[in-house]
């Protein structure tokens, strides 16, 4: 089995390209359906969702305007610390306008939650949820994600956007810690 190691532990291979490949296809044509005629925004949250947005976006046949937020709740550590930063936040007019969040991956769902309330407060049309991967197990949000790719067990996962002491975002597939 493909392994790779950073920070002192070996990850396994866990999902490979073409399998994230396909399913993200698969998100992107329901998003296309349930946009049609419509312009959204999609909201990539950085860092982690940078190589998901990316491939998403690139399917979309909705018209999207993409813009970037920078939240962050996990710092350099393995698990939720439920604090969350706003480092940088939308920089245009949300009232009325169709919102779709690109996570990476929803585990507590506390900091997608904190930023849904934030954008809410500015009126906007809707806002929904995308989440390469969901750990409904860990789950303790309010909103669960629109769109999901894949529902994972509460493990620790790297690559394809995704770190560990920023380190191993560059991967193509994606690995566990078993
Ligand atoms: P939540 O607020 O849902 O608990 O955490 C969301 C954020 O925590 C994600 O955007 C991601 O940055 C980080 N995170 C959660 N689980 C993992 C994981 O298994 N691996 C990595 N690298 N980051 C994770």
């Amino acid at each position: 089995m493909k392994t790779v190691t950073y920070q002192n532990k070996t990850f396994t291979l866990f999902l490979e390209e073409a399998k994230i490949q396909a399913k993200i296809a698969e998100i992107a044509q329901k998003i296309n359906q349930d946009y049609a005629g419509k312009s959204p925004l999609v909201v990539p949250i950085l860092n982690g969702s940078f190589l998901f947005a990316a491939d998403l976006v690139r399917h979309l046949t909705v018209d999207p305007e993409i813009h970037f937020v920078s939240i962050s709740s996990y710092g350099d550590a393995l698990s939720s610390s439920g604090k969350v930063n706003i480092f940088h936040d939308l920089q245009v007019e949300i009232q009325g306008r169709d919102i779709i969040l690109v996570e990476d991956i929803v585990d507590t769902g506390l900091t997608c939650q904190h930023y849904m309330e934030h954008l809410r407060k500015s009126a906007p049309a809707s806002v929904r949820l995308t989440t390469l991967l969901f750990k409904p197990e860990t789950f303790k949000g309010n909103y669960q994600p629109d769109y999901i790719g894949f529902e994972i067990p509460p493990e620790f996962v790297i690559g394809y956007g995704m770190d560990i002491a920023q380190q191993a975002r560059e991967l193509r597939d994606i690995y566990h810690l078993k």
